[in-house]
């Protein structure tokens, strides 16, 4: 029998990546990234830290460090539900919210997303159908959703509750679309490319970030 492959914690130095907290503290919400003095308050008032495989305070201080693989392979910054509290309270002023945003960008950007995590996949099929149809449907959401992560366990946990509401009328599988979808893809287009100029002037110092 083969034993399982053994995970390595240690982090070396060269696992670092010199630039990562500068990048970070160049978008939105990452200004003061630097000030942080790990008083840990960020992680007491977020009610999801239980969740985490990293707490807020500690995912501030990986992003410090340079611990960019293990920062953007993390549950953490999908599980924060974007509620602010942690900015709310931070004595530094630091806008955490905003950086997990970052992060996430970042962890899409880099296509090293957990892939097979509800969160990160319930948005990615959300916004696909959005973006084909203009609307989307919940029934179609889920299933795409079950189907992208964990099939056996939706079937196992799931199925029941799910026929159940559509016999109630609760949940459709029904496609839902908007008549002018032309449009739609012309404006997604546009917000696309404004975006990527944006990161572009901004990586140019044209603008602040
Ligand atoms: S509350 Fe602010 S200063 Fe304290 S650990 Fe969290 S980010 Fe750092
Ligand atoms: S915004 Fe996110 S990290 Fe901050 S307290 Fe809320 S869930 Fe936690």
């Amino acid at each position: 029998m083969s034993s399982p492959p053994i995970e390595r914690k240690v982090r070396y130095e060269r696992d670092l990546d010199p630039h990562f907290a500068q990048e970070i503290s160049a978008m939105p919400g990452g200004e003061q990234l630097a000030h942080c003095i790990q008083c840990g308050t960020c992680s007491a008032t977020c009610p999801l830290s239980i969740y985490m495989d990293y707490t807020p305070r500690r995912i501030i201080a990986m992003t410090r460090a340079g611990l960019k693989d293990d920062v953007l392979r993390s549950l953490t910054i999908w599980l924060c539900a974007s509620c602010y509290s942690c900015t709310v309270e931070c004595p530094k002023n630091i806008k955490i919210t905003d950086i997990m945003y970052a992060l996430k960008r970042r962890a899409i950007e880099k296509n090293i997303y957990p892939k097979r995590f509800g969160i990160p996949v319930l948005s990615r099929e959300f916004f696909r159908l959005v973006q084909r149809n203009g609307r989307s449907s919940e029934g179609r959401v889920i299933v795409r959703m079950a189907l992208k992560t964990n099939p056996f366990q939706y079937m196992k946990k799931k199925a029941l509750l799910g026929l159940k509401l559509m016999r109630q009328g609760r949940l459709s599988m029904k496609k839902e679309s908007i008549k002018r979808k032309g449009e739609l893809t012309t404006i997604l287009r546009g917000v696309e490319q404004a975006a990527l100029e944006l990161d572009r002037a901004r990586q140019s110092g044209r603008v602040e970030a």
